[in-house]
């Protein structure tokens, strides 16, 4: 090791390379050299002094620089100093594994940005603030914690005993699916219908792998957890009663720092069999890992939109072959990167495709489809009348029924008839949008609120009117409209909303969904936020008011969001097959649209997911989008849109001989589509190439080019610039 034949030749101190959080801009992206009494290997944990601080750091293997330690340096800025000392005693604290460090440094390199910054926004935050003397109490509370736990059985002889924990007699495709995960190496996509049971499949295999090894750890990644407390409590159920209480833990940003790093030292003294989290789960540290699950792995949550922009589905395929184990992406509507990656091996795929195309339940089916022509509607009908005669069965039967918008608030603008004002954000290029709820005018964006003026501010005209509409005024609308309507005990009927202003108490999302559980709700309202991962027992109707907008986005993915989002909408209805029998009921999806015959509603219509994806590939490729070229977005940010647009076109120029740049087309800077943000321009500027590898080579290499056109004093203005690599939204 460099460190110990170093201290050979330095009998005072050996030298360490320790990375340590840098400024993302600072220009000092790898590792410092600091110097210690004893070699500690890579992955130590350590505290280091940094300008006047002291802060964490993590022993890194890039050798340290070799020059020997001469007395003049001392004084310098440079010189190495010594580091504090190891943030826990040795032995105490397992260091993080070469292969933690390996998907760091390649999470690093691959999204251009700092080792330290990834390094240590990977570990919790409270790790940072944790000197010697903390972390070693902090430990030895866990130590008792474990003992005790371990008091409750969980040995072999518990295992046989244990009555299966619940895990249900699988279907036959769910049994197939299951074979071919444990015979092949994968990475396996795993494409069933909402409802297939692949949660069940889930589950089964992390069982299999923590039977068969006392040590293992599996790594089960959700989009969104908070949205769905149900899954993690079948998760729960399934696992703690077999491996105790320590067994399961989450990772998700929900959690306080304290339970955050309590989470982490579980997972990473392998205390923790699973892990069950968010994106950011996919650097927990876990020596044992073994199997990789990503569910609903077409959703862009997993696409982290801030700092270092990873994406954690693909990080977590990077992660399995890198460790050498098994993963499973699952999705009823997969992303177009994975289905392509999941064509026949030979041509050219490299993930192992599997398909449960049956809901389970005997006679369970797929919601029936019905498209309602608003053109032939009644003008200016919300709820065209079929669908309110539709709810209205549903509801006098006993059933739910679930009407999803996704826009919140009450009216994304307000409008004046007679001088043509709407309410505009003044610091963006946004409306704010009406909440009637407190009668303000709110910009989803910089935050900005008012109250709702009392008439035009320019013209002075009483009446202004609300433009379109968001969940709230579909809320009210649906309340007038079922004001008579009566449940089949003769009560009136229950209506909830769930969106993110409904929700911003911790709890009240949790009390909403337990309500729609316990059949006490009839009609649901509300955004993407319920169309996500519920398993509703007792919805057997689903209603999209509006899908038309995203049909003519200018985002070449917006087709591809719109179909996952109705296809998994439509999956919350008529999940409970034996429900349906006994109401003698069937599931349905209601869309309005104006263009009932566009080929994504035909697509559909016959739940048809593969004919949409080979349709759109087919578009893509003939169009030289992704997943047939690989793309990168960097975004500047300015006082002045002349300024973000001058520095991205000077440093793409600037950019002409270096490597890879003639394999990678860089278009001209434009203006974001949001173009100003709480009074900040924002451009951008895409970059194309078909060469994965020529692409990265340039953003490397175009790193230092930026931050030297950056220095320019003809762009003082610019505040930040970050590169995008995939970008999810162009
Ligand atoms: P998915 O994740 O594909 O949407 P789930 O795993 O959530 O599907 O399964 C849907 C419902 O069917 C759940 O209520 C689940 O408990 C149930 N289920 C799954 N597999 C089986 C099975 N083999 N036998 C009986 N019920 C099952
Ligand atoms: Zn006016
Ligand atoms: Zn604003």
């Amino acid at each position: 090791m460099t460190a110990v034949e170093m201290g050979d030749n330095l009998p005072m101190s050996c030298r360490l390379s320790v990375l340590v959080q840098t400024p993302a801009h600072s220009g000092l992206s790898g590792p410092l050299t600091y110097l210690s009494d004893e070699a500690l290997p890579p992955g130590t944990l350590v505290r280091v002094p940094l300008g006047t601080r002291e802060t964490l750091g993590v022993v890194w293997d890039t050798p340290p620089s070799l020059e020997p330690e001469r007395p003049s340096d001392t004084a310098s800025l440079y010189a190495a100093r010594h580091i504090t000392g190891p943030l826990s005693e040795a032995g105490q604290l397992p260091v993080l594994s070469a292969a933690w460090r390996q998907l760091v440094g390649f999470a690093a390199r691959y999204y251009q940005r700092g080792l330290g910054e990834v390094a240590l926004a990977a570990l919790p935050p409270q790790l940072r603030a944790l000197d010697g003397a903390q972390m070693a109490r902090r430990l030895a509370k866990r130590s008792i914690a474990i003992s005790k736990s371990t008091e409750t059985p969980s040995d072999a002889s518990v295992l046989e005993s244990a009555p299966t924990s619940g895990a249900l007699l699988l279907s036959a495709e769910q049994q197939q699916v299951l074979q071919t995960i444990e015979e092949s190496p994968g990475p396996f996509l795993l494409f069933g219908a909402t409802g297939s049971g692949k949660t069940e499949v889930y589950l089964q295999a992390v069982q299999r792998i923590l039977e068969l090894d006392p040590l293992a750890q599996v790594l089960v990644m959700v989009p969104e957890i908070n949205l769905t407390p149900q899954l993690e409590q079948r998760f729960r159920q399934r696992f703690e009663p077999t491996w105790g209480e320590q067994s399961v833990v989450s990772l998700h940003s929900g959690m306080t720092p304290a339970q955050r790093l309590k989470a982490w030292l579980a997972a990473h003294t392998g205390a923790a069999r699973m892990v069950l989290g968010t994106r950011m789960a996919i650097f927990a540290s876990m020596p044992h890992l073994q199997l990789i699950v990503v569910d609903e792995e077409h959703d862009p949550s997993y696409k982290q939109q801030e700092g270092a922009r990873y994406s954690a589905r693909d990080l977590a395929v990077y992660r399995a072959q890198n460790e050498g184990i098994k993963v499973i992406l699952g999705s009823a509507t997969p992303s177009l990167e994975s289905w392509h990656h999941s064509r026949p091996a030979n041509e050219g795929g490299r993930y192992q495709r599997l398909h449960m195309p049956s809901r389970v339940g005997t006679g369970a089916q797929l919601p029936t489809v019905r498209r309602v022509d608003m053109g032939r509607q009644p003008k200016g009908a919300v709820i065209s009348p079929p669908l309110l005669q539709a709810i209205q069965e549903r509801i006098a039967r006993g059933e739910q029924v679930m009407v999803f918008l996704n826009r919140r608030g009450y009216a994304p603008v307000l409008f004046c008839a007679d001088c043509g004002w709407k309410s505009e954000c003044p610091h963006c290029s946004a409306f704010r949008v009406f909440h009637k709820i407190d009668r303000s005018l709110r910009c989803h964006h910089c935050g900005f609120s008012q109250p709702v003026p009392k008439a035009c501010p320019d013209c002075g005209n009483l009446d202004i009117a609300s433009l379109g509409r968001g969940t709230e005024k579909i809320e009210e609308h649906l309340q007038a409209l079922l004001q008579t309507q009566r449940k089949p005990n003769g009560q009136p009927i229950q209506m909830v909303r769930i969106d993110a202003d409904t929700t911003k108490i911790k709890g009240s999302l949790e009390a909403q969904l337990a309500q729609v559980h316990d059949a006490e709700v009839d009609v649901l309202v509300g955004t993407q936020m319920i169309a996500k991962g519920h398993d509703f027992r007792r919805v057997t109707l689903v209603a999209v008011v509006n899908a038309d907008s995203a049909l003519f986005s200018s985002d070449f993915r917006a087709p591809e969001r719109l179909f996952a989002l109705l296809m998994q909408a439509g999956g919350r209805a008529g999940r409970d097959a034996a429900f349906l029998a006994k109401q003698g009921s069937q599931a349905e999806l209601w869309v309005q649209t104006d263009h009932p015959t566009h080929p994504l509603f035909e697509a559909l219509k016959t739940h048809d997911y593969p004919a949409f994806a080979e349709a759109q590939l087919k578009e893509r490729q003939e169009a030289g989008m992704p997943p047939f070229t690989f793309q990168a977005l960097v975004r500047a940010e300015a006082r002045t849109q002349a300024v973000a647009q001058s520095f991205l076109n000077a440093a793409s120029a600037a950019g002409a001989e270096l490597a890879g740049a003639e394999q990678v087309f860089r278009f001209s800077a434009v203006p974001m589509s949001l173009q100003r943000v709480a009074n900040v321009e924002r451009a951008q500027m895409l970059l194309e190439s078909t060469s994965r590898s020529a692409l990265q080579a340039f953003l490397t290499a175009w790193q230092a080019t930026l931050h030297s056109t950056r220095a320019l004093p003809e762009h003082k203005g610019l505040i930040r610039w970050a590169v995008d690599v995939d970008p999810q939204a162009i």
